[in-house]
């Protein structure tokens, strides 16, 4: 009897929820099952899984009061599952990687090293490491390979990862790293599939969704990026402030007596789209209201501003432009957002046909516009199927370099 083909499980941490994908390891890389456990630790917590043509499978209420529990409830769901006998690697989304440039196999040494950055990002990599560590008690045998978000980044130039603070913190490591990769990796695999002189171009590619960044490319290599030494930096997001002056914390803390983890909690959770509109931090809610609600229409307004002065200067960065590339729920799905961004770059050669904009097309400029504008629905989580082939020369990837 033919044996059932290899498939690679991916896992997708995040601050509440924990996605998790089975992709075939062969030719294709086709998705077999995708699910999500979601409102970790709050009140509703569910597991949804959806078949291979995204149909809802299961929809499952479960009691997981915070993240240990949640994890435990999937590794036991996830053994239960006939699949699970086929899946022959784990690859997980790691946010933060520091030097690492490449998607790595975990070994031990990886993940004492994982142990000791935490410090660089207290909010993520606790998490992580609690999912590999689950899988390796229950799964020893299963290798697992760790997916850098940051990976994509380490290209960048020194003057772009230098911070203008004293070098002795450099030396530590503080510095702008960038985040988003799994997500820049894919859309530039994706670009050199539909326009391959186009991705050794100078491109700028906008991740527009809850956590929202841009980054700059050429010759497929990224040279800078919205973020910087954490997620919170650059862009405003949907909770996160982005960029703010450097003065803002002292002027907090001597007249509001903010203490330093109020100050991390407030651009965290309570800045950005939320914090200017004080009622969402949800793009569609606010562009709902925004006819009706002067604090909805500002918050879409500061969004639609910031985008703007990012592609500028980017766009400089790069010494022009050749194509820009708008991913993610915003990114992908608000032609009205995407129309609102446009609107004044004219004159850097980006012209959208409205028509194609409207019907969210793959290829949204007009025909005569300089600059290429893309819509292209990103996918992480194939991103890191894909590493993991490459990593373990899994399926299709075994001729493959890396
Ligand atoms: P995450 O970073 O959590 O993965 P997503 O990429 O799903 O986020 O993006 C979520 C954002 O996309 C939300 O602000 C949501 O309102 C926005 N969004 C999704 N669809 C639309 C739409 N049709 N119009 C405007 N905004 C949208």
């Amino acid at each position: 009897m033919k044996s059932a083909p290899p498939c690679i499980l991916t896992i997708n941490g995040g601050s509440s929820s924990i996605r998790f994908a089975v992709y075939d390891a062969g030719e294709t890389s086709s998705r077999r099952v995708a699910g999500k456990i979601d409102r970790i630790g709050l009140s509703g917590t569910t597991l949804t899984v959806n078949s291979e043509a995204g149909k809802p499978q299961v929809s499952r209420r479960i009691a997981a009061a915070d993240h240990g529990t949640a994890v435990g409830f999937l590794l036991d769901w996830l053994s239960s599952q006939p699949i699970f006998e086929s899946v022959k690697a784990v690859g997980h989304r790691v946010v933060h990687g520091m030097k690492h440039s490449d998607p790595e196999r975990v070994t031990r040494k990886l993940l004492a090293e994982l142990h000791r950055i935490t410090p660089y990002d207290p909010d993520h990599l606790p998490r992580e490491i609690g999912l590999i560590e689950a899988f390796i008690e229950r799964h020893p045998k299963l290798p697992q390979v760790a997916c850098f978000d940051t990976a994509f980044h380490r290209s960048m130039p020194r003057v772009a990862k230098l911070l203008p603070i004293p070098r002795r913190y450099g030396a530590k490591g503080v510095e702008r790293y960038g985040f988003h990769g799994l997500s820049y990796a894919y859309l530039m695999e994706e670009l050199r599939r539909l326009d391959a002189p186009a991705a050794k171009g100078r491109v700028i590619l906008a991740h527009l969704g809850n956590g929202a960044s841009l980054a700059a490319v050429h010759r497929g290599k990224s040279i800078d990026t919205s973020m910087g030494f954490t997620p919170a930096a650059g862009l405003v997001m949907s909770t996160r402030s982005g960029d703010l002056d450097p003065g803002l914390p002292y002027y907090l803390a001597r007249n509001e007596g903010m203490t330093a983890p109020q100050f991390q909690q407030m651009v965290n959770h309570e800045s950005g789209l939320l914090g200017v509109s004080g009622t969402s931090s949800d793009l569609r809610d606010l562009c709902a209201n925004a006819a009706t609600d002067v604090r909805a229409a500002e918050a879409v307004d500061l969004f639609c501003y910031q985008v703007r002065k990012w592609i500028g200067s980017f766009a400089a960065a790069l010494g022009g432009l050749d194509t820009l590339v708008f991913a993610a729920g915003i990114g992908e799905n608000a032609p009205q957002i995407r129309k609102r961004i446009c609107r004044e770059l004219g004159f850097l050669g980006i012209e959208l046909n409205l028509k194609r904009n409207s019907r969210n097309a793959a290829l949204i400029s007009t025909d005569t516009g300089r600059v290429k504008v893309r819509v292209i629905r990103t996918d992480e989580e194939l991103m890191i199927a894909r590493s993991v082939a490459r990593v373990l020369k899994l399926g299709s990837y075994r001729r493959l370099k890396p």
